[in-house]
């Protein structure tokens, strides 16, 4: 039984409102807030109150993981009836879409737990909210009186590599929809841009941009501010993609649970590689709606500006920054952290005059007063050697983000070892990072080859297939070479 404060019963139905961490007093329904992307203040959308699971952790441990999506998604998506959830559901988590059945699979090597996020389309763990998003869009469009054929949802995009592939892969001929994708041209790796531009549907376009990541990321929001309404967003600041990584937390738990590892109710450690802290969030939701779990472990990278908020209640950006081998962790604007300053505050003014800081100054002091997080950091060598050490012992090979997470954990554990079984979130395959990852495991016989020939290698030392996602891809035809400058950018969002 749980009790929900704060919302409104419409035709025997409760009703969870979202509203912007910067206090301002708009509150939108769901879809809303999914059309929307960002509040009108700047802010982002939360909502008014986390919801509680309504039945028990043992009738939720029996479910598949789509019957579990549906019991976490209907809570916090009210205003969706259950067939267009269980529609988004159906259409977004299948054996099209996923190559395990059980979406995201629990497996066990030497004394480690690793959750493999990585069995989508684009082998990255933003598979698993980017293939439901654009089903959640075009739902919420149809509410929100948006007319079939007329008004078209545009999604634009800048991406570093993972997110503008696992967002094509999402939207790709989804009806009502068109989706632009800008990389920097220069700026992603060999594989990670033939992902791209060997995309296929009608609706998707990609551009590669000659500049950094910085200014495709510039050139996509000045297209944002002068264009308000005009388009949405599928990074990690909107809500429809926070939530559906909510269900891994309880899907990886329950089959801890039925290993017989842990009972039901004991609780267990996460860790978590973070850049973004999109994906640990969800986590922090899964503990509020009632997931025991003791802590939440930040990995971060040598970009390492959440541990060292964690450890000193400090949040500065202005510092060096490192290009690493775990290139999705590159990042020292954790966008998402606003959602926890937020919920941990309940005070959306205090919030945003932190925020206001982080814009003009660089940084802010808070000091986070939350027993469920705790922080550690590896550097890339570290990070290759986890990956050394657990391929000799155990033949299976993880990425090069992954590896920051099993470096960080066995610091943790190292430091406090409390008895509690962690589960490691493992975040992309090694296939899509094949330079870094052989490397680790044998320098000798990497020399002199490329991305291709390295996926080769790596097939060989795991003894598996090289994933059909990526295989020879080098051999699939380039539908999309446009490449425009900077201040072209505007001109591109045509078909
Ligand atoms: C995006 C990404 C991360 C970081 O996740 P956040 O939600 O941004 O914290 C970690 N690993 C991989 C492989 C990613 O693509």
């Amino acid at each position: 039984m749980f009790i929900r404060k704060n919302k409104e019963k419409t035709k025997g139905e409760t009703i969870l409102k979202y509203l912007s961490t910067r206090g301002t007093n708009e509150q939108v329904s769901s879809s809303l807030a999914i059309l929307q992307g960002i509040a009108k203040d700047g802010g982002l959308f939360v909502p008014t109150e986390i919801p509680k699971i309504d039945k028990t952790l043992e009738q939720l441990s029996k479910l598949s993981y789509n019957k579990l999506a549906y019991e976490i998604l209907k809570l916090y998506l009210t205003d969706f009836t259950e067939a267009e959830l269980v529609s988004c559901i159906e259409n977004a988590y299948n054996c099209n879409k996923f190559d395990n059945p059980l979406i995201a699979p629990l497996v066990q090597k030497d004394e480690y737990y690793f959750l493999e996020l990585f069995h989508g389309r684009t082998l990255a763990f933003k598979d698993v909210a980017l293939s439901i998003l654009p089903h959640f869009m075009k739902t919420a469009a149809a509410k929100n009186g948006y007319e079939n054929g007329k008004d078209e949802i545009v999604i634009l995009t800048a991406t570093s590599g993972d997110t503008g592939k696992a967002a094509i892969e999402g939207f790709a001929d989804v009806e009502g929809t068109k989706i632009v994708v800008f990389f920097p041209e220069n700026g992603v790796s060999p594989i990670q841009k033939l992902q791209m531009t060997t995309s296929e549907g009608k609706n998707v376009r990609v551009v590669g941009v000659l500049g950094n990541f910085d200014d495709t990321q510039t050139g996509v929001k000045k297209i944002f501010a002068q264009n308000p309404g005009k388009y949405s967003s599928a990074n990690s600041i909107n809500i429809g993609r926070l939530v559906p990584q909510i269900v891994y937390y309880f899907h990886g738990y329950f089959q801890m649970a039925k290993s017989g590892a842990i009972e039901l109710g004991q609780p267990i450690n996460f860790t978590v590689p973070t850049g973004n802290f999109g994906n640990i969030l969800a986590g922090y939701y899964a503990k509020e709606m009632g997931l025991p779990i003791n802590k939440l472990i930040c990995a971060s990278n040598e970009n390492k500006i959440l541990y060292d908020f964690f450890t000193t209640g400090t949040y500065d950006k202005n510092r060096e920054f490192f290009i690493t081998t775990s290139p999705s962790m590159d990042i020292l604007v954790s966008s998402n952290l606003e959602r926890l300053i937020y919920h941990t505050l309940k005070d959306g003014a205090k919030t945003k005059e932190l925020m206001g800081s982080l814009l003009s100054n660089g940084n802010y002091n808070f000091s986070m007063k939350n027993e469920l997080f705790t922080a550690q950091f590896a550097n890339s060598e570290e990070g290759a050697l986890a990956i050394n050490k657990l391929y000799s012992k155990c033949k299976y090979v993880i990425d090069t983000h992954t590896a920051v997470a099993l470096a960080s954990y066995n610091k943790f554990k190292e430091q406090n070892d409390n008895g509690f079984k962690n589960i490691i979130v493992s975040t992309a395959s090694p296939f899509k990072f094949p330079e870094a990852v052989c490397t680790a495991i044998d320098k000798k016989q990497c020399e002199g080859k490329n991305s291709f020939e390295l996926m080769e290698v790596l097939s060989h030392l795991e003894n598996t297939n090289i994933p059909e996602q990526v295989k020879n891809i080098n051999k699939r035809e380039v539908k999309h070479s446009t490449v425009c400058k900077v201040e072209e950018m505007t001109n591109n969002v045509i078909f």
